[in-house]
């Protein structure tokens, strides 16, 4: 099974459609999406279709939680407080609906989806840190752990007797007798310094992860975020990747 994993694409339906083509040209037969489709991005009503055509697992993050009222809102910073409240008055409601019934998580054997953590899914918490990881694999009995939230890619490793181990390749093997937490990176808004949109391929009958990283048209979503009013420091930092 071809796995083609995305995360916190945020409305970015560029960086979504661009992600899209490249995980079918490597002949993904199965997508799933770790949540936080919306907020900051321009194109909402858009990317909600296409995950929709997708038919794909999608969990929920924040972002869906906080349009959808349970997640209260004074839990965001400014920007993304502004984006949900002008996301929401875009929605119809259909849409909504579609983002309210979201799960919180999703079991996919071997994988096991969460948009921020397994232990505790609507805390919210930021998992950065290879001892972060290792205790929230603890708790999770799927062998692989996909998450994003972050909009940081990464991979922890934990093989038998040995302590979680933090692997730097963009492409990595899956050992069926390793554990692993993996975050996909954000396709609509990465943080890591790399501005192209991120995804990951996980081939698992040859036993490899890859990280993609994508040139998609960012200045055609800065104009879009300029034109519907949203805070200038969303469009700034996608050309920056911070
Ligand atoms: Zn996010």
């Amino acid at each position: 099974m071809r796995f083609g994993i995305f995360s916190d694409v945020h409305a970015n339906l560029e960086a979504l459609q661009t992600v899209l083509k490249a995980l079918r040209a490597e002949g993904v037969s199965h997508f799933v999406c770790c949540g936080d489709a919306v907020g900051y991005g321009p194109d909402p009503r858009a990317c909600i279709q296409v995950l929709r055509e997708l038919r794909c697992p999608i969990v929920a993050g924040n972002h869906e939680y906080g349009l959808v009222g349970r997640t209260p809102l004074d839990q965001f910073n400014r920007a993304a407080r502004e984006t949900i409240l002008w996301t929401r008055r875009q929605l119809n409601a259909d849409e909504r609906l579609f983002l309210e019934e979201l799960p919180l998580s999703e079991r996919l054997e071997p994988l096991f989806v969460v948009h921020a953590t397994p232990s505790n899914p609507v805390a919210w918490e930021y998992m950065f840190t290879v001892r972060e990881a290792d205790e929230e694999m603890r708790g999770v009995s799927s062998a692989v752990c996909v998450v994003g939230h972050t909009h940081y890619p990464f991979v922890v490793e934990k093989a038998p007797h040995q302590p979680s181990r933090l692997v730097q390749d963009p492409v990595f093997r899956i050992d069926p007798a390793s554990r692993y937490v993996i975050n996909a990176g954000s396709t609509g808004q990465p943080r890591d310094g790399d501005p192209r949109a991120c995804c990951l391929l996980l081939d698992l009958n040859k036993g490899e992860g890859r990280f993609l990283r994508l040139e998609y048209d960012i200045r055609s979503v800065q104009q879009k975020i300029a034109a519907a009013g949203l805070p200038e420091f969303l469009a700034v930092r996608l050309a920056s990747g911070r």
